[in-house]
């Protein structure tokens, strides 16, 4: 390959240099050596490789931490969330299995959720609220604007609404 390969020539004793060149600094001045040259005065403690600085690998960026969405959708569940379903179930002659299938939940956790033991998730909560045509949610900060029940890339999730919600204790 023309150009690819410098040829290099010791510097010591004028031979061509086959193979690696040793760049050493012999009594202080930087040269480059032949295997043998290098050896000899190495071995004499004259000379002391070079040690070429290593090309700086490039270090995967970290991702700059997220900023915080100024318009955060937070909810929190109302006190009282547990009477307001099972009035809302009652009223509509539901039984808690009935309930409980609609929202694909199980019937002990939709028991616990009536008897206060458990706050629904919010994704569970806008289920419920959809279809008992209830609230039992209510903004924190900002109000949604619309009333779309699907998660929108960019939206907090409910691990995101839980920490920001401990901060806030
Ligand atoms: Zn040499």
């Amino acid at each position: 390959m023309p150009g690819k390969d410098e040829v290099l020539y010791c510097e010591m004793c004028g031979t061509r240099i086959v193979g690696r060149p040793y760049r050493a600094l012999v009594d202080g001045v930087e040269m480059v050596l032949c295997a043998s040259c290098y050896m000899k005065l190495a071995r004499s403690g004259r000379a002391v490789l070079i040690r070429e600085p290593r090309r700086q690998k490039t270090l995967p960026r970290k991702p700059a931490p997220r900023p915080r969405r100024p318009s955060l959708e937070l909810y929190d569940i109302v006190e009282d969330y547990d009477e307001r379903i099972r009035r809302a179930r009652e009223a509509r002659g539901w039984t808690r299995a009935a309930l409980a299938q609609k929202l694909r939940i199980s019937e002990t956790m939709l028991r616990k959720i009536e008897t206060g033991k458990m706050k629904p998730p919010i994704d569970l909560a806008r289920k419920i609220e959809k279809l008992l045509k209830i609230q039992i949610l209510e903004p924190v900060e900002i109000e949604e604007e619309e009333e779309d029940y699907r998660r929108e890339p960019g939206t907090l999730t409910l691990g995101d609404v839980v920490v920001v919600r401990k901060d806030e204790d």
